[in-house]
């Protein structure tokens, strides 16, 4: 940890991974070999560059470029790019220590990587972010491609962005392959992509109500978020027969006791991805709701809460008060919102919790089916694709459960997914030798 003492989030995410797998590793010999788990830490590739552009005002700006390729033993480096002004080393490295985990448990032939970028697009001109987006791709263009690393989107990268690198990188290349997915329909992108993360992390969340004999049907869910992760956990939740009554962005989150319906959630897709406003903006158009500023959602009553905004956004005293209202199920749409301590209140408390590197895991598998299609040169439909996600969601579930069950019967879902996650690429890595 000297190493990296100034990487707090992904110390962060490393010990809660060594804290489950070393005990493995202690009882599976072949493990112990060849520094795996010190190798598994460190990135394959750090790169870090300068992207240059101009604003509207014809000023010069400078933002830093990155990309992680952490591990690439089972498959080409993937993961999104975020773009936000909080975007550092820590932060992605973090982002793709889970990742390599994550797309592991998919079982889809994926390795792990992240990237992004300090800029912020709040307040840009689509100009400005077209330019933005070519200049760090002509940076990007060298490091990447359809069988190296496959960058996607995150917080901050969406259709739009994902477009506009897509745009530059086939110019550059002259090439016309499957180089990020998150794509538009018309030129690669897959059905039920943008939907993937949100609708996977509740399925994910009913397998685990199921094991219980329970469903979400009626249950009260409590979101935050307002950005793609939410929205389509909140759809997903509201189709099945849940209660959303919540919704947030950085400025505050917005509680609306009658429930977030499929026109209300309209007004807000709308609202955050075309007039790209603030959630308070939603107690206009329905006065019945409540807007708290810069507050959290944590401390409404509910059954389900589903973090779905960004890392270490749900803390200790968040997690106490959830318990104390009588939450049963916490699903991670967001990768690590819950800090190291607020989830052992909750495992304490026997309360089913799925890390994000298991239930948000619907996104990235999305994307290896865009990669599949995209290799085809074939798009399959959206209950193709969705019965394929359903399936995914339904392993991973049961892999968390094969590796994460306690005498007692209940199931940690962490231990679960870091075991699960660890064991095919530690295989991969030892069979490939010291690389
Ligand atoms: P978006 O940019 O679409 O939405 C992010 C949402 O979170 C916005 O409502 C945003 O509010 C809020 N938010 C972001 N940063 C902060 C912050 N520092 N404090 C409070 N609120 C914040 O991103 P996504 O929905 O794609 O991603 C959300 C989370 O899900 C991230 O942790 C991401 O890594 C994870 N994830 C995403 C996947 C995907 O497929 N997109 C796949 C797997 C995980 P505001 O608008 O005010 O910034």
């Amino acid at each position: 940890s000297k190493r990296n003492q100034n990487e707090p989030e992904f110390l962060q995410a490393v010990h809660e991974v060594a804290e489950t797998v070393i005990p493995f590793i202690e009882e599976n010999k072949k493990y112990q070999n060849k520094m795996l788990l010190e190798r598994m830490v460190e990135p394959e590739r750090v790169i870090m560059f300068r992207v240059p552009w101009i604003d509207d005002a014809g000023k010069t700006q400078i933002n830093r470029g990155f990309r992680i390729q952490m591990n690439s033993a089972i498959g080409p480096y993937k993961g999104g790019m975020r773009f936000h002004p909080s975007v550092n080393l820590s932060i992605l490295k973090f982002l793709a220590f889970e990742q390599t985990f994550k797309n592991s448990l998919t079982t889809l032939p994926m390795g792990g990587g992240k990237g992004g970028s300090d800029f912020d697009p709040k307040g840009k001109s689509d100009n400005e972010v077209m330019r933005f987006c070519q200049s760090l791709m002509t940076e990007l263009e060298r490091h990447i491609g359809a069988d190296t690393d496959v960058p996607a989107g995150d917080i901050g990268v969406g259709a739009r962005e994902v477009g506009y690198m897509f745009g530059q990188y086939k110019r550059l290349r002259n090439e016309f392959t499957g180089i990020l997915t998150g794509k538009g329909l018309s030129y690669g992108g897959s059905l039920i992509r943008p939907e993937a993360t949100g609708y996977g992390n509740v399925y994910f969340t009913q397998n685990m109500l199921e094991l219980k004999g329970d469903t979400i049907k009626g249950k009260t869910v409590v979101i935050s978020g307002s950005g793609n992760v939410a929205q389509y956990a909140a759809e997903k939740a509201t189709q099945l027969g849940a209660k959303v009554v919540t919704m947030s962005d950085s400025g505050g989150y917005i509680y609306d006791e009658n429930g977030i319906d499929a026109s209300k959630l309209q007004f807000i897709m709308d609202l955050k991805n075309v007039r790209r406003g603030r959630i308070s903006e939603y107690v206009d158009q329905y006065p019945s709701a409540k807007y708290f500023d810069g507050e959290t959602p944590w401390g409404i009553a509910c059954d389900i809460a589903m973090p779905c905004a960004t890392q270490n956004e749900l803390d200790k005293a968040d997690a106490e008060k959830l318990v104390k209202n009588g939450c049963q199920v916490v699903g991670e749409g967001a990768n690590m919102p819950c800090t190291p301590d607020a989830v052992t209140i909750f495992q304490n408390a026997k309360i089913l919790f799925s890390p994000g590197k298991a239930s948000n895991a619907g996104g990235v598998a999305t994307s290896g089916l865009e990669m599949s299609q995209n290799s085809m040169r074939f798009n399959w439909t959206a209950e193709e694709v969705d019965k394929k996600l359903h399936e995914i969601m339904k392993n991973i579930h049961a892999a968390c459960v094969q590796f994460g069950s306690q005498e007692d019967g209940y199931v940690d879902y962490v231990k679960g997914a870091n075991i699960a996650g660890f064991v095919k690429v530690a295989d991969a890595m030892l069979a490939q030798g010291v690389v």
